[in-house]
């Protein structure tokens, strides 16, 4: 039977989440990014809950849930102003992967850290040169006996200063194309421990406050056991593919809990300012936009359930295409949303006590990251259109 409202387990974990997050809430969040310091008691509580591994299968210590509750467990959190990039990394990414593909020594060895949240795990894919054409990337494994050597660069990888291992995407020495350029990329993936020699993580600055932060990554001849290879070396595209649709879901219910957040914000302002007769939510310029971004968030929710409906039912495919355009909707919805915030407002808008303009840098990084939405649109284009590829 079809049915458009979440069980009564996962509408119970949502409040439980939420209950853990407003414990927190924003004003701890900011703190510890303007100091500088790690929400680590705020992980790791949301780990001793069992919220962090909640998608992963329980004989590794998770939950046995699927890709619908951990992104509930995100979503919440950032309705509460903790929006948390490492839920969408770890768990999600590196979890999923880790529990299709790697080998049961592997499991045990990395997945209950990632569910208890003291091994938390981060991914590395973006490099400088390629960016968003990730079959351009140049971070190179060459084998060398039972050992596999990378030498690579890699940007934006958030959290190497919170996580114990990186799964770092590379690509095995191929044979040149006929026209002489790179063969064609077959990615290849490794648990790389961030104290492994040969391994140097630098912040990037960026302009705006969170205590998770972004580096870039340098390898230099850095020397990998054999057991540290996830998958098969031939395994291709799949395995990777197997954390895109996790990490879109994610993506999308880190928006929209943003997006939630603001307009949670926003309207309890608006029935509160009074500057002529009546609050100015009494007034429609102020109450339509704020009602927009209901819809627009409630939509977003939908597209994402969906999505990780889909994704936990297997239907790989079917999820691809709604994960694509959750994640789109969500970045809109979100983006909208802060904007709005700030607007309505008026001057508080802007100052720290409010709180509402680092939001529109935090949004706005959704319309960028993990995929754009330009090419999100491609995408949307070719496959659900059947319009010509573009690029
Ligand atoms: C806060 C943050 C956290 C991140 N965390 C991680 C992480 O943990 N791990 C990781 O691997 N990466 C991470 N990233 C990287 C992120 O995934 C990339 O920034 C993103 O994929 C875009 O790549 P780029 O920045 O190189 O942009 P570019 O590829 O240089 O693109 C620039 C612009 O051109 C557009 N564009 C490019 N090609 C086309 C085309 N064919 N058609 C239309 N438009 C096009 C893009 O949409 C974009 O708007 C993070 C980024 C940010 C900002």
């Amino acid at each position: 039977m079809t049915t458009f409202t979440e069980t009564d387990e996962r509408q119970e974990l949502r409040r439980q989440v939420a209950k853990l997050g407003s414990k927190y809430g924003r004003d701890y969040f900011m703190e510890k990014g303007r100091a500088g310091e790690k929400t680590t008691e705020l992980w790791l509580e949301i780990g001793k809950n069992g919220y962090l591994g909640i998608n992963i299968p329980e004989q590794y210590g998770g939950g046995s849930g699927g890709i619908g509750d951990v992104a509930a467990v995100c979503e919440e959190l950032a309705a509460q102003g903790c929006p948390l990039l490492l839920m969408v990394v770890s768990p999600a990414i590196c979890g999923t992967i880790i529990s299709r593909y790697g080998t049961e020594e592997q499991k045990q060895r990395w997945l209950p850290g990632i569910c208890d949240g003291t091994g938390t795990m981060a991914f590395a894919i973006t490099e400088p040169d390629a960016g968003t054409n990730t079959h351009n990337i140049s971070t190179v494994a060459r084998k060398d006996g039972d050992e596999w050597v990378l030498n690579g660069r890699k940007i934006f990888i958030s959290g190497v200063d919170e996580a114990d291992n990186v799964l770092v995407v590379a690509r095995t020495e191929d044979a040149p194309s006929p026209s002489g350029g790179p063969g064609k990329v077959k990615p290849v993936l490794f648990v790389v421990p961030t104290d492994a020699e040969g391994f140097e993580a630098t912040p990037i600055p960026m302009e705006w406050t969170s205590p998770e932060l972004q580096f870039s990554v340098f390898i230099d001849d850095l020397r990998l056991p054999g057991d540290a290879l996830v998958g098969d070396e031939d395994g291709g595209l799949v395995q990777l593919f197997a954390g895109l649709n996790p990490e879109r879901i994610m993506a999308a219910s880190f928006s929209t809990g943003l997006a939630r957040f603001a307009l949670e914000k926003a309207t309890a302002y608006a029935k509160e300012r009074v500057v002529f007769q009546g609050a100015i939510g009494s007034h429609q310029a102020i109450a339509h936009p704020l009602a927009e971004s209901h819809i627009e968030i409630e939509m977003s929710r939908l597209m994402t359930q969906k999505a990780a409906a889909l994704c936990d039912a297997g239907d790989d495919l079917a999820a691809g295409e709604a994960a694509n355009m959750a994640k789109y909707a969500a970045a809109e919805a979100a983006c909208n949303a802060a904007d709005r915030a700030v607007q309505t407002h008026g001057g508080n808008g802007a100052t720290q006590e409010y709180g509402v303009a680092g939001l529109l840098v935090a949004t706005r990084v959704g319309r960028i990251a993990p995929v754009s939405r330009e090419m999100i649109l491609n995408f949307v284009a070719m496959h659900s259109l059947g319009l010509p590829k573009s690029y």
